[in-house]
């Protein structure tokens, strides 16, 4: 349930409320938007009655029960305000949301050597990317497949983070690497098969680096904004929400079925950032560029596109990585469009 306050409400009395709700077993959160501050109210509300709730205060605008079951990360829990995630980079902060410039994320699945992590970090900073991905730990199909390189793909982020000044986004599988994945990346991501792992889920969410959450492969956006709805529970704000495509059934001309339909659903339900991965959406680099540009035309906040400085010889996904020269191309094109859709795209930096 949402209590809106009246504009001015003294914050004693906000106080006060805390308190009674408190009292009522519930767990209020004080949230202050541009104009009004509301209290939001997650716990068994099911039996409370809105009329009781509004008699406790002359300073109560209005109480709105929320239907949705992901009431944190429902859009009327901010008062219809998007969030944006502030993340702070050695080249300054970079913003995430509705309002804010369109964010690119690039760089290879996984990270493989110091020199071709730092070359494609350079590369696609100078094509104007904020931040750097690349895995170290991996999520492999087959445990025979290369499986990352652990905390020596964490040394190498560094490694690239240092030469370059991006920011570090990797993907943490087992919650006991939290500590040391958080002491290099600045966004921890959990992956699509990790979608609903509840234990990681709490504890990523007990941890205060920003977490970019991937769609499951056969995930609902329901169970996708529940998902999100344990991070924020466990304390944790900053959810940004990446749809990377789902399991449907053509498995020879598309790897996963991208589902740029969910911006829209996305936007109309919940305030958090909203990020388009066409790479693993699609499985094919040759099918990247159309779906980063309509991904931009359905209004993302930010991009994830993989990029290897030699995809045939990739340790893993190369055919759905570009090349540092077609990601340029691609960038190239993007920033007009995004422009026409309404959206900044930040210059490239000087390397
Ligand atoms: C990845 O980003 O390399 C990755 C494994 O993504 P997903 O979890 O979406 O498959
Ligand atoms: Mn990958």
């Amino acid at each position: 349930m949402i209590v809106v306050m009246k504009v001015g409400t003294p914050s004693p009395e906000i106080d006060r409320l805390t308190g009674e709700f408190e009292d009522w077993g519930l767990e209020p959160e004080k949230i202050v938007g541009s104009y009004k501050v509301v209290i939001g109210l997650v716990g068994d509300t099911a039996a409370l009655s809105v009329e009781r709730i509004q008699e406790l205060s002359p300073w109560i605008e209005s109480v709105l029960r929320v239907e949705a079951p992901f009431t944190r990360a429902s859009r009327e829990y901010r008062q219809n305000e998007p969030s944006t995630i502030v993340v702070p980079t050695p080249n300054g902060e970079v913003r995430f949301g509705e309002n804010e410039p369109l964010v690119t994320m690039a760089g290879p699945c996984s990270v493989e050597n110091e020199a071709s992590i730092v070359e494609v970090a350079q590369r696609v900073k100078a094509a104007g990317a904020q931040f750097l991905r690349g895995g170290a730990y991996k999520p492999r199909t087959s445990p025979y497949s290369f499986q990352g390189h652990g905390e020596d793909g964490l040394d190498l982020l560094a490694a690239a983070r240092e030469a370059t000044g991006l920011g570090i986004i990797t993907e943490v599988m087992d919650a006991e690497d939290i500590p040391k994945i958080g002491a290099v990346a600045d966004i921890l991501q959990v992956g699509a098969r990790n979608m609903q792992n509840f234990s990681l889920l709490k504890k990523i969410g007990a941890q205060p680096k920003p977490v970019f959450l991937k769609r499951g492969m056969s995930a609902t956006i329901e169970d996708w904004l529940m998902a999100a709805e344990y991070i924020l529970a466990a304390g944790n704000p900053n959810v940004i929400l990446c749809e990377r495509g789902i399991r449907t059934f053509d498995r020879r001309y598309t790897r996963n079925t991208l589902d740029l339909s969910a911006i829209p659903v996305l936007r109309s339900l919940t305030h958090l950032p909203i990020a388009i991965d066409p790479s693993h959406g699609t499985g094919w680099s040759s099918l990247v560029p159309s779906m980063a540009k309509a991904a931009i035309a359905a209004g993302t906040d930010v991009l994830m596109l993989e990029v290897h400085p030699n995809p045939a010889k990739a340790l893993s996904d190369g055919p759905q990585s570009l090349t540092p020269e077609a990601f340029d191309a691609l960038m190239a094109e993007l920033a007009p469009l995004a422009e026409l859709c309404g959206r900044k795209m930040p210059v490239p930096q000087p390397v």
